[in-house]
């Protein structure tokens, strides 16, 4: 087998964690995937009968805020104690043992300095902790002590990370107290009633800015939650409450095991089927599958005037931006538009990665293979065909990772392959080609025809589907794909 060059060979999976073992030649690993369920409110500006309730999200997320913040400050008082070892007897190996204090140890240190107990009736001077947020219900008071531990622990790493580079700029900022808030059991139910609306809420532990008590909020249930939620071998997370300007919603984090081939030990087996995925921009993907060197299925999505459209509104933002004479500041002029096409993008984003996982389902075992995505800088044309380009890079970013995420709970593993010349060559002989277009039936070279066309072998094919066969070439470094030798010296 021939060897590919070392960043051909980079796997990716969708996963936070994962590690191999060597005696099953498998990688273990974790895939996760959020839903949202929508809080129904009505419009705030328009002052429905929600707006009460809305006003007691409000409050409950900024005094959780204010709590966050206290400990933030209290962890980063006392950083040696996040630096703390701690020995222990280890049974394995018979002796006294060191090990780095654990997050739930920091917590019960916390909460016996800050907070009035039996055990402890006098919190730290300064830090009294039920003074400063009474009657705040204990779930959510050690869901903020874990958000500050966290926090504090990755800013302190980040800042020695930082001393040891010795670099003057990119100082890591301090912590800040904002952060969705977690709901652990305790401060939140779900009641799912599908057949009756009225029963479907989730009820929460809100604060009214005096004291703490429960609220029902509506839900818009929907069956795709209710299926997310309760498909099997799913392992469901604490929400989190996520407050928008608009909009309030729950996401429900879910994490899965999956097991899948390394593709070093798939690529051994001579009935690899392989899909390759080649995005574009009319075509935004073709995919094709090759098993045994022959291409056996291929599927074009295609962007259904997503990029006609994206054009026209970009256009108008543009114009607006030089008739208001502004700086480009682009979160804060047309927002509305720019929600618009941003939210236009994420939805073809997932759609076209549904594609491609639904194509690997099929092939159980198979390989997803990607170009590694060039970074290419807009530049020249108008300042609405540079701002589409910039968006149409932002969306071929998406779907390589949505993909890879969606695929990996299937247990399909990618890889990225390197892109030099897929565009160009020959998927039949490998020599170079050309491209044009038709016009009138006529043939007209163009850099960016959508045919291809071979001076060799006189093959003419549709250059996108030309470029993806030649992804499969890429990955098992055939023809002018070979592995780069090592300059000596
Ligand atoms: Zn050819």
């Amino acid at each position: 087998m021939k060897k590919l060059d070392k960043k051909a060979q980079e796997q990716y999976t969708g996963g936070i964690k994962n590690f191999c073992s060597r005696q099953e030649h498998r990688r273990m690993g974790q895939a996760t995937r959020t839903t949202k369920l929508a809080l129904s409110l009505d419009k705030r500006d328009q002052g429905g009968a929600n707006s009460e309730k809305c006003a007691l999200l409000d409050a409950t997320v900024q005094v959780l805020t204010q709590a966050r913040t206290f400990y933030i400050d209290l962890f980063l008082a006392h950083a040696d104690k996040l630096a703390e070892r701690v020995a222990y007897y280890s049974e394995k190996h018979a002796e006294m043992r060191e090990r780095a204090i654990s997050a739930n140890e920091l917590l019960t240190w916390a909460e016996a300095c800050t907070v009035e107990t039996q055990e402890h009736p006098h919190p730290w001077p300064g830090w009294n902790f039920t003074e400063a947020f009474p009657a705040l219900p204990f779930v959510y008071r050690r869901s903020v002590i874990k958000d500050a531990i966290g926090k504090v622990r990755s800013y302190l790493s980040n800042r020695a990370n930082w001393q040891k580079s010795g670099k003057k700029k990119g100082r890591p900022g301090l912590p800040g107290g904002a952060n969705h808030p977690t709901l652990y059991e305790g401060a939140f139910s779900l009641e799912l009633d599908g057949l009756d609306r009225r029963k479907t809420f989730v009820r929460l532990k809100v604060y009214t800015g005096q004291h703490w008590k429960w609220v029902n909020y509506p839900v818009t249930y929907s069956r795709y939650f209710e299926q997310r939620r309760t498909e099997p071998g799913w392992e469901e997370h604490s929400p989190k409450l996520v407050l928008g300007k608009h909009a309030a919603s729950l996401h429900v984090s879910q994490t899965k095991e999956v097991r899948a081939k390394k593709i070093i030990e798939s690529k051994r087996s001579p009935d690899l089927v392989t899909v390759a995925v080649d995005l574009n921009v009319k075509n935004l993907a073709v995919i094709t599958v090759r098993q045994r060197a022959a291409i056996i299925e291929t599927v074009f999505v295609t962007d259904h005037g997503l990029d006609q459209q994206r054009y026209r509104h970009l256009k108008r933002i543009a114009k607006k931006q030089w008739q208001s004479g502004k700086p480009v500041k682009e979160e804060h002029s047309n927002q509305q538009l720019w929600r618009h096409v941003r939210r236009m993008n994420e939805d073809a984003a997932h759609k076209v990665a549904r594609r491609i996982a639904q194509v690997c389902a099929r092939y159980p075992g198979c390989v997803l293979l990607f170009e590694r995505l060039r970074k290419i800088k807009p530049k020249g044309a108008s300042k609405s065909r540079r701002m589409n380009r910039r968006q149409t890079n932002q969306l071929r970013g998406k779907i390589t990772r949505y993909a890879r995420e969606k695929a990996y709970t299937i247990g399909t593993v990618t890889a990225e392959v390197n892109p030099h010349g897929t565009s160009q060559y020959c998927s039949r002989c490998g020599s170079r080609g050309e491209r044009f277009s038709l016009r009138d039936g006529k043939r007209i070279q163009v850099k960016w025809g959508n045919l291809f066309c071979c001076p060799v072998c006189h093959y003419e094919a549709n250059a996108d589907w030309n470029a993806s066969v030649n992804v499969h070439h890429s990955f098992f470094g055939e023809w002018h794909w070979q592995p780069r030798l090592k300059r000596s010296g």
